[in-house]
């Protein structure tokens, strides 16, 4: 790829951000950054030690200690490791998921993870996902996508998705769950999930996969100019 492509895609937990972004990375042969990821090493770092998610001084004063490192494989995959350790699959656990939540609502945290996810974009061509990607980590990006799905949708996908992996939870308690996260992203004072002014609205509530995928990927190649 000649080009420097920055593409960032945002949108609430459960949309099919991940997934998609990371299909299109290989198809572009960009590299995909997921920042939520990040926010999880914080909240699993937070959790491990017994410290309260919501104590904005607690989660900051344990700031300076973490050494959090994204690593990419030779297939591109990204790698999280937290003080060495590999905690790439303790970081999805579900307990996280509200850890992470809960620790990237305190300004402390976002500053902290804000030059590494610049200096991403900065380096490599990526299509970088998160909440706040268009509007506050990469205002300059020359294609925002705000991506969503209904809550039931989203949370039918997700309790797939833990199946798949071999926890059960029932959809109810997924369903719950998201919509907490999405009340919490998007009503926090700093960051708050919304859509940039200029991002492409892309909702797939009514797409499978690769629908969404077809639609996604005809976005990039126009905004671009790219071929087939
Ligand atoms: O995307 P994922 O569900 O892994 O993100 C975990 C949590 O991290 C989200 O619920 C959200 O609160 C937070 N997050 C964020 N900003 C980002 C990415 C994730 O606040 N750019």
């Amino acid at each position: 790829m000649d080009k420097h492509l920055v593409i960032a895609i945002d949108g609430p937990s459960g949309a099919g951000k991940s997934s998609l972004a990371r299909r299109a990375a290989a198809r572009f042969g960009i590299i995909y950054v997921d920042t939520g990821a990040i926010y999880r090493c914080v909240g699993l770092a937070a959790w491990r030690l017994g410290i309260d998610t919501k104590d904005a001084e607690a989660v900051a004063a344990l700031l300076p200690s973490l050494d959090i490192r994204m690593v990419y494989s030779e297939a591109g995959e990204q790698r999280m490791y937290l003080g060495g350790e590999d905690v790439s699959s303790d970081i999805r656990l579900p307990e996280i998921s509200i850890c992470a939540s809960n620790v990237s609502a305190h300004a402390a945290v976002r500053a902290f993870l804000l030059e590494m996810q610049r200096k991403m974009a900065r380096e490599h061509s990526v299509i970088m996902d998160g909440r706040d990607i268009g509007t506050v980590v990469l205002p300059d990006a020359e294609l925002k996508i705000y991506l969503t799905a209904s809550a039931e949708a989203r949370a039918q996908r997700r309790m797939l998705e833990l199946q798949a992996k071999g926890i059960d939870s029932p959809f109810e308690e997924v369903l719950r769950d998201i919509e907490l996260r999405d009340w919490q992203d998007s009503h926090r004072a700093e960051a708050p999930l919304r859509r940039a002014d200029d991002a492409v609205l892309l909702d797939t509530t009514d797409y499978d996969f690769d629908e969404s995928f077809a639609l996604l990927c005809g976005i990039i190649r126009e905004r671009f100019g790219l071929a087939e």
